[in-house]
Protein backbone atom coordinates (compact mmCIF):
# COMPACT_ATOMS: atom_id res chain seq x y z
CA UNK A 1 0.00 0.00 0.00
CA UNK A 2 1.14 3.84 -0.84
CA UNK A 3 -1.20 4.94 1.85
CA UNK A 4 1.31 7.64 3.16
CA UNK A 5 1.64 9.39 -0.47
CA UNK A 6 1.66 12.93 0.00
CA UNK A 7 -1.46 15.05 -0.89
CA UNK A 8 -0.12 18.54 -2.42
CA UNK A 9 -1.72 20.82 -4.92
CA UNK A 10 1.74 19.67 -7.51
CA UNK A 11 -0.53 16.12 -7.65
CA UNK A 12 -3.31 17.96 -9.63
CA UNK A 13 -4.32 15.57 -12.12
CA UNK A 14 -1.85 13.25 -11.24
CA UNK A 15 -3.08 9.58 -10.62
CA UNK A 16 -1.52 8.22 -7.51
CA UNK A 17 -2.23 4.41 -6.62
CA UNK A 18 -2.71 4.45 -2.64
CA UNK A 19 -3.67 0.71 -2.58
CA UNK A 20 -4.34 -2.71 -4.61
CA UNK A 21 -7.46 -1.29 -7.04
CA UNK A 22 -7.89 2.26 -5.60
CA UNK A 23 -6.46 5.34 -7.56
CA UNK A 24 -6.62 8.83 -6.04
CA UNK A 25 -6.95 12.05 -8.59
CA UNK A 26 -6.61 15.19 -7.31
CA UNK A 27 -8.75 17.64 -8.47
CA UNK A 28 -7.59 20.78 -9.38
CA UNK A 29 -9.02 23.60 -6.64
CA UNK A 30 -7.71 23.86 -4.26
CA UNK A 31 -8.73 26.77 -1.13
CA UNK A 32 -9.12 27.52 2.09
CA UNK A 33 -11.72 25.30 2.76
CA UNK A 34 -10.23 22.64 0.06
CA UNK A 35 -6.59 22.55 1.07
CA UNK A 36 -4.88 20.84 -1.73
CA UNK A 37 -8.28 20.22 -3.63
CA UNK A 38 -10.95 17.53 -3.57
CA UNK A 39 -8.99 14.03 -3.92
CA UNK A 40 -11.45 11.91 -6.35
CA UNK A 41 -10.91 7.77 -5.65
CA UNK A 42 -11.32 5.83 -8.24
CA UNK A 43 -12.19 2.04 -6.71
CA UNK A 44 -11.32 -1.31 -9.48
CA UNK A 45 -9.22 -2.13 -12.55
CA UNK A 46 -11.74 -2.83 -15.04
CA UNK A 47 -14.93 -2.90 -13.01
CA UNK A 48 -14.40 0.96 -11.67
CA UNK A 49 -16.25 3.15 -9.36
CA UNK A 50 -15.72 6.92 -8.73
CA UNK A 51 -16.23 8.27 -5.61
CA UNK A 52 -17.00 12.09 -5.70
CA UNK A 53 -15.55 13.18 -8.74
CA UNK A 54 -15.41 16.84 -7.82
CA UNK A 55 -15.82 19.95 -9.31
CA UNK A 56 -17.18 20.69 -12.84
CA UNK A 57 -13.95 21.56 -14.12
CA UNK A 58 -12.82 20.35 -17.77
CA UNK A 59 -9.56 19.41 -17.02
CA UNK A 60 -10.58 17.06 -14.05
CA UNK A 61 -13.16 15.29 -15.48
CA UNK A 62 -10.72 14.38 -18.42
CA UNK A 63 -8.13 13.30 -16.04
CA UNK A 64 -10.87 10.81 -14.87
CA UNK A 65 -12.33 9.79 -18.24
CA UNK A 66 -8.26 8.79 -19.04
CA UNK A 67 -7.83 6.74 -15.67
CA UNK A 68 -11.27 5.00 -15.98
CA UNK A 69 -9.88 3.77 -20.03
CA UNK A 70 -11.41 1.32 -20.90
CA UNK A 71 -12.95 -0.08 -17.89
CA UNK A 72 -16.79 -0.02 -17.09
CA UNK A 73 -17.36 2.88 -15.08
CA UNK A 74 -20.10 0.86 -12.69
CA UNK A 75 -21.37 4.07 -10.67
CA UNK A 76 -20.27 7.51 -9.81
CA UNK A 77 -20.83 7.61 -6.25
CA UNK A 78 -20.80 10.85 -4.03
CA UNK A 79 -19.99 10.86 -0.22
CA UNK A 80 -22.71 14.16 -0.31
CA UNK A 81 -23.31 16.98 -2.66
CA UNK A 82 -21.41 19.96 -1.56
CA UNK A 83 -20.08 22.02 -4.69
CA UNK A 84 -16.61 20.58 -4.24
CA UNK A 85 -17.54 17.14 -4.27
CA UNK A 86 -20.04 16.09 -6.87
CA UNK A 87 -21.01 18.93 -9.80
CA UNK A 88 -18.31 17.11 -12.16
CA UNK A 89 -21.24 13.74 -12.49
CA UNK A 90 -23.09 15.34 -14.39
CA UNK A 91 -20.26 15.63 -16.80
CA UNK A 92 -19.41 11.97 -16.07
CA UNK A 93 -22.29 10.37 -16.39
CA UNK A 94 -23.01 11.90 -19.57
CA UNK A 95 -20.66 10.62 -21.20
CA UNK A 96 -20.19 7.03 -19.63
CA UNK A 97 -23.95 6.59 -18.85
CA UNK A 98 -22.65 5.21 -15.59
CA UNK A 99 -25.03 5.78 -12.63
CA UNK A 100 -24.70 8.61 -10.26
CA UNK A 101 -25.48 6.89 -6.77
CA UNK A 102 -26.01 9.41 -3.51
CA UNK A 103 -28.40 10.71 -1.68
CA UNK A 104 -30.11 13.80 -1.92
CA UNK A 105 -30.20 16.58 0.83
CA UNK A 106 -32.91 18.23 3.20
CA UNK A 107 -31.90 21.85 2.66
CA UNK A 108 -30.05 22.71 -0.59
CA UNK A 109 -28.43 25.72 0.37
CA UNK A 110 -24.48 25.04 -0.46
CA UNK A 111 -25.27 21.69 -2.49
CA UNK A 112 -24.60 21.25 -6.10
CA UNK A 113 -28.52 20.96 -7.50
CA UNK A 114 -27.62 19.52 -10.57
CA UNK A 115 -27.40 16.01 -8.73
CA UNK A 116 -29.38 13.44 -9.23
CA UNK A 117 -29.42 9.91 -8.11
CA UNK A 118 -29.73 8.03 -10.77
CA UNK A 119 -30.56 5.10 -8.49
CA UNK A 120 -31.36 4.97 -4.83
CA UNK A 121 -28.55 4.68 -2.28
CA UNK A 122 -30.07 4.32 1.09
CA UNK A 123 -27.42 3.19 4.03
CA UNK A 124 -25.98 -0.05 3.45
CA UNK A 125 -25.99 0.20 -0.37
CA UNK A 126 -23.33 -2.44 -1.98
CA UNK A 127 -21.34 -1.13 -4.79
CA UNK A 128 -18.77 -3.73 -6.71
CA UNK A 129 -16.29 -3.46 -8.44
CA UNK A 130 -13.59 -6.03 -9.63
CA UNK A 131 -11.39 -4.82 -6.57
CA UNK A 132 -13.68 -5.52 -3.76
CA UNK A 133 -16.93 -3.81 -3.15
CA UNK A 134 -17.92 -0.76 -1.19
CA UNK A 135 -20.62 -0.44 1.00
CA UNK A 136 -22.54 2.79 2.03
CA UNK A 137 -22.43 4.10 5.30
CA UNK A 138 -25.19 6.51 6.42
CA UNK A 139 -23.02 9.69 8.61
CA UNK A 140 -25.17 12.64 8.55
CA UNK A 141 -23.90 16.01 10.47
CA UNK A 142 -21.15 17.56 8.16
CA UNK A 143 -24.55 17.62 5.79
CA UNK A 144 -27.85 16.14 6.11
CA UNK A 145 -27.08 13.58 2.65
CA UNK A 146 -23.51 12.41 3.75
CA UNK A 147 -22.20 8.96 3.20
CA UNK A 148 -18.79 7.46 3.77
CA UNK A 149 -18.21 4.40 1.90
CA UNK A 150 -16.46 1.11 3.27
CA UNK A 151 -13.96 -0.44 0.79
CA UNK A 152 -13.90 -3.80 2.24
CA UNK A 153 -10.92 -5.44 0.94
CA UNK A 154 -8.61 -2.93 1.96
CA UNK A 155 -10.69 -1.38 5.05
CA UNK A 156 -10.07 2.01 3.79
CA UNK A 157 -12.87 4.22 4.76
CA UNK A 158 -14.00 7.13 2.58
CA UNK A 159 -15.05 9.87 4.42
CA UNK A 160 -15.78 12.80 1.91
CA UNK A 161 -15.65 15.98 4.92
CA UNK A 162 -16.99 13.63 7.30
CA UNK A 163 -13.53 13.30 8.94
CA UNK A 164 -10.74 15.52 7.22
CA UNK A 165 -7.26 15.91 7.63
CA UNK A 166 -5.87 18.59 8.91
CA UNK A 167 -8.73 20.53 9.84
CA UNK A 168 -11.99 19.98 11.35
CA UNK A 169 -15.48 18.99 9.04
CA UNK A 170 -17.11 22.77 9.37
CA UNK A 171 -21.43 22.03 9.88
CA UNK A 172 -23.44 23.91 8.17
CA UNK A 173 -27.27 24.22 9.81
CA UNK A 174 -30.40 23.93 9.06
CA UNK A 175 -28.74 20.69 6.98
CA UNK A 176 -25.66 20.20 8.73
CA UNK A 177 -26.80 18.96 12.24
CA UNK A 178 -24.18 18.61 15.34
CA UNK A 179 -26.00 15.97 17.33
CA UNK A 180 -25.82 13.77 13.42
CA UNK A 181 -22.40 14.79 13.30
CA UNK A 182 -21.31 13.13 16.81
CA UNK A 183 -23.54 10.33 16.27
CA UNK A 184 -21.74 9.27 13.24
CA UNK A 185 -18.57 9.89 13.98
CA UNK A 186 -19.39 7.51 16.84
CA UNK A 187 -21.09 5.06 14.27
CA UNK A 188 -17.82 4.73 12.29
CA UNK A 189 -15.56 3.53 15.88
CA UNK A 190 -17.04 0.04 15.85
CA UNK A 191 -15.85 0.15 11.63
CA UNK A 192 -12.50 -1.39 12.81
CA UNK A 193 -11.47 0.73 9.76
CA UNK A 194 -7.62 0.34 8.68
CA UNK A 195 -7.27 4.02 7.02
CA UNK A 196 -9.25 6.97 6.56
CA UNK A 197 -9.17 8.71 2.93
CA UNK A 198 -10.37 11.53 3.04
CA UNK A 199 -12.09 14.26 0.65
CA UNK A 200 -9.89 16.57 1.00
CA UNK A 201 -5.55 16.04 2.79
CA UNK A 202 -3.63 13.06 3.05
CA UNK A 203 -4.94 9.49 4.35
CA UNK A 204 -4.87 8.92 7.72
CA UNK A 205 -3.43 6.21 8.91
CA UNK A 206 -5.07 6.16 12.52
CA UNK A 207 -8.74 6.15 12.21
CA UNK A 208 -9.44 5.54 15.96
CA UNK A 209 -7.24 8.42 17.04
CA UNK A 210 -8.35 10.67 14.51
CA UNK A 211 -12.17 9.78 15.10
CA UNK A 212 -11.50 10.43 19.18
CA UNK A 213 -9.60 13.54 18.52
CA UNK A 214 -12.18 14.72 16.46
CA UNK A 215 -15.03 14.31 19.33
CA UNK A 216 -12.75 15.52 21.60
CA UNK A 217 -12.56 18.83 19.88
CA UNK A 218 -15.93 19.04 19.26
CA UNK A 219 -16.65 18.16 23.62
CA UNK A 220 -13.84 21.02 23.88
CA UNK A 221 -15.66 23.53 21.85
CA UNK A 222 -18.75 22.79 23.57
CA UNK A 223 -17.34 23.41 27.45
CA UNK A 224 -15.95 26.70 25.91
CA UNK A 225 -18.95 27.92 24.41
CA UNK A 226 -20.90 27.09 27.69
CA UNK A 227 -17.52 28.88 29.73
CA UNK A 228 -18.38 31.82 27.73
CA UNK A 229 -22.15 32.06 28.77
CA UNK A 230 -21.99 31.48 31.85
CA UNK A 231 -20.61 35.03 32.39
CA UNK A 232 -22.78 36.66 30.10
CA UNK A 233 -25.19 36.19 26.97
CA UNK A 234 -23.57 37.16 24.25
CA UNK A 235 -24.61 37.50 20.49
CA UNK A 236 -23.03 35.83 17.75
CA UNK A 237 -20.68 37.86 16.57
CA UNK A 238 -18.83 38.60 20.09
CA UNK A 239 -19.20 34.80 20.92
CA UNK A 240 -17.16 33.54 17.54
CA UNK A 241 -14.51 35.99 18.71
CA UNK A 242 -14.54 34.28 22.53
CA UNK A 243 -15.00 30.64 21.59
CA UNK A 244 -12.91 30.91 18.31
CA UNK A 245 -9.98 33.00 20.00
CA UNK A 246 -7.53 30.41 19.18
CA UNK A 247 -8.23 30.66 15.14
CA UNK A 248 -7.13 32.91 12.69
CA UNK A 249 -9.96 35.60 12.61
CA UNK A 250 -10.13 34.97 8.67
CA UNK A 251 -12.03 31.48 9.24
CA UNK A 252 -14.62 33.01 11.34
CA UNK A 253 -17.21 32.87 8.82
CA UNK A 254 -16.97 29.06 8.42
CA UNK A 255 -16.66 29.02 12.53
CA UNK A 256 -19.83 31.08 12.90
CA UNK A 257 -21.80 27.91 11.09
CA UNK A 258 -19.90 25.33 12.90
CA UNK A 259 -21.08 28.03 16.07
CA UNK A 260 -24.60 28.19 15.34
CA UNK A 261 -24.64 23.81 15.35
CA UNK A 262 -23.52 23.95 18.59
CA UNK A 263 -25.69 26.60 19.76
CA UNK A 264 -28.55 24.58 18.08
CA UNK A 265 -27.62 20.95 19.83
CA UNK A 266 -27.21 22.80 23.19
CA UNK A 267 -30.65 24.19 22.36
CA UNK A 268 -32.07 20.61 21.99
CA UNK A 269 -30.29 19.87 25.10
CA UNK A 270 -32.06 22.25 27.18
CA UNK A 271 -28.50 23.22 27.73
CA UNK A 272 -29.20 27.31 26.09
CA UNK A 273 -31.50 29.14 24.82
CA UNK A 274 -31.66 31.89 22.28
CA UNK A 275 -33.23 35.71 23.38
CA UNK A 276 -33.45 37.93 20.28
CA UNK A 277 -29.92 38.41 19.01
CA UNK A 278 -28.78 36.66 22.00
CA UNK A 279 -27.82 33.34 23.68
CA UNK A 280 -27.72 32.63 27.45
CA UNK A 281 -27.31 29.41 29.43
CA UNK A 282 -30.31 27.72 31.08
CA UNK A 283 -29.87 27.43 35.10
ZN1 LIG B 1 -18.84 19.27 2.29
Amino acid sequence: MNLAAPVTEADCGVVTEIAPGVRRVLAPNPGRMTGPGTNTYLVGYQRVVVIDPGPSVVSHVAALVAAVGGAQLEAIAVTHTHRDHSPAALALHNFTGAPRRGLLPRHLEHHDTSFVADLPTPDGTVLVTDAGSLRAIATPGHASNHLCWFHVETQLLFTGDHVLGTVSPVILPPDGDMTEYLDSLQRLRGLSARAIAPGHGPVLTDPEFALAALLRHRQTRERKIIGVLQSVPSEMDALVRSVYDDVDPALYGAARYTLLAHLLKLERDGRVKRCDDSWMLLP
